[in-house]
């Protein structure tokens, strides 16, 4: 077993891990496949939060069926599907190997051993809520600038579609201390930027102080080197005016706010277990807006709960509007086995939900791009992240509120020279997705 290939299926928390397992898989002298091989070992790192991870992951491993009789190629599945599915996964997927739960990642490369040893396959799967915080696992960064930093994993809230306090256990926080060593460390290893991570980190700190302590983690953590500082998911019932003056008075802390408002109707918010009322969260938006009038906000809408009438997709409209948000993460509702709305008798056919996702796509591009003309003309500070995907001669950035913004490669630079970087961009033309600007220097 010479050669691996991590590949993720799902969310920031699983990308992170991935750096994880990289890092271990590196540490016991196994290196990256190159492009265009397959792997001694395949690692999938999954999602179940929405069925196309599932559709993905049974498409890919049947697709390293014949490889894998031919080279005998390890196929290794973790993450939320290894977590919910276990030792069934088996039955549809036989070719699988290993198989290992969320709580089981620093165990991959003992499970690997096993199964090289073993005539048939590995199952580790261990209950989610229990286990260490395996936060202290070596990580192959993807970009030696940005680092994914967990604060807390596992979610207490049960949102009534959602699959991960099922898969990912109830929520444990770090201590603070450990989360600003390692940004330290972090920032003294060249890294710029971290985002934290965790289901609701505005609840960070409850379990283990009793009173939740995000604002005051913000705050050190901005303090401990690196320079810029993100953060994902809020959840708007506890986002609290505390953790916003953090945001507005902490310059490190990027003005970017993902607040997922999943509806707008009070009826169907109700239903999802959310906490808030559509009337309290555009409060909650305007309070945002007015302590920092530059805030890029960007939320999550799910499309047809069970019971969605017209009249509450209308809400759902309505509330998209009035928050003039930046971007959004649009989804049809999908059914969770085991969550209490796929039980729920009222589901919305495709017929009724498909034209209400489009409708609210069109709406979400028409706000993104009216939030983005208005920087035409303002420099913006900007973390280069390399060459373009699509043209090599053009360098691609975030903004602080996380808009990509693509400059021309200037003469004598190479690609990847300035990647990481920090510099300020005028920016020229803004469109739907991103701005084109040009180095500040050269304006
Ligand atoms: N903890 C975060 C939060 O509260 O927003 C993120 C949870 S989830 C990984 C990311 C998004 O997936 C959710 O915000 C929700 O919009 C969407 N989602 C979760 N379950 C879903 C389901 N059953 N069907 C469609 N979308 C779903
Ligand atoms: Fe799922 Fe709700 Fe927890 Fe987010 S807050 S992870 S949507 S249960």
């Amino acid at each position: 077993m010479s050669t691996f290939d991590v590949r993720t299926l799902g969310c920031q928390m699983n990308k992170h891990d991935s750096e994880r397992i990289a890092g271990m898989l590196l540490a016991r002298g196994m290196t990256p496949v190159p492009t265009g091989e397959v792997a001694d070992v395949v690692v999938f790192n999954t999602c179940c939060v929405r069925e196309n991870a599932d559709e993905r992951l049974y498409g890919q491993v049947s697709s390293l069926s014949g490889i894998r009789r031919e080279r005998g190629t390890v196929i290794a599945v973790g993450g939320c599907i290894g977590q919910r599915d276990g030792e069934t996964l088996l039955r549809t997927l036989p070719q699988i190997d290993v198989v290992f739960g969320t709580h089981n990642l620093a165990h991959l490369p003992a499970l690997l051993d096993a199964a090289a040893g073993s005539p048939g396959p590995v199952v580790e799967v261990d209950d989610p809520s229990e286990g260490d915080f395996t936060s202290e696992l070596p990580s192959e960064r993807e970009h030696p600038w940005h680092a994914w930093v967990p604060i807390a994993v596992g979610c207490n809230n049960f949102c009534t579609y959602c699959i991960v306090p099922y898969v990912r256990g109830r929520e444990r926080s770090r201590t603070l201390e450990d989360i600003v060593s390692e940004v330290r460390r972090l920032a003294a290893d060249g890294v710029v930027e971290v985002t934290l991570l965790g289901q609701n980190v505005n609840s960070y700190g409850r379990d283990l102080y009793g009173t939740p302590r995000f604002a005051e983690l913000l705050r050190a953590v901005a303090a401990a080197g690196v320079e810029r500082v993100r953060f994902t998911t809020s959840h708007p019932k506890d986002l609290s005016d505390e953790t916003i003056r953090a945001m507005a008075e902490t310059p490190q802390v990027c003005r970017h706010l993902h607040l997922p408002v999943q509806s707008g109707s009070d009826r169907i918010l109700k239903a999802m277990n959310r906490h808030y009322t559509q009337e309290s969260y555009l409060a909650l938006v305007e309070r945002l807006y007015v302590s920092m009038p530059d805030l890029a906000l960007t939320t999550d809408v799910i499309v047809g709960f069970p019971g969605e009438t017209d009249a509450d997709f209308e809400e759902t409209m309505n509330t998209v509007k009035a928050a003039r948000y930046d971007a959004a993460f649009t989804f049809i509702y999908s059914p969770r086995a085991g969550t209490p709305a796929a039980s729920m008798t009222d589901q919305v056919p495709r017929e009724l939900t498909q034209p209400r996702f489009d409708r609210l796509v069109t709406e979400i591009q028409a706000l993104a791009l009216a939030k983005n003309v208005p920087l035409i003309g303002t420099v913006q500070r900007v973390l280069l992240e390399g060459p373009s995907k699509r043209d090599p001669r053009v360098l691609t950035g975030r903004t602080g509120g996380n808009k990509v913004v693509h400059v021309p490669l200037p003469a004598g630079v190479a690609p990847d020279q300035l990647a990481g970087m920090l510099v300020d961009i005028r920016i020229d033309d803004a469109q739907t997705w991103f701005c084109m600007g040009t180095l500040n220097s050269e304006a």
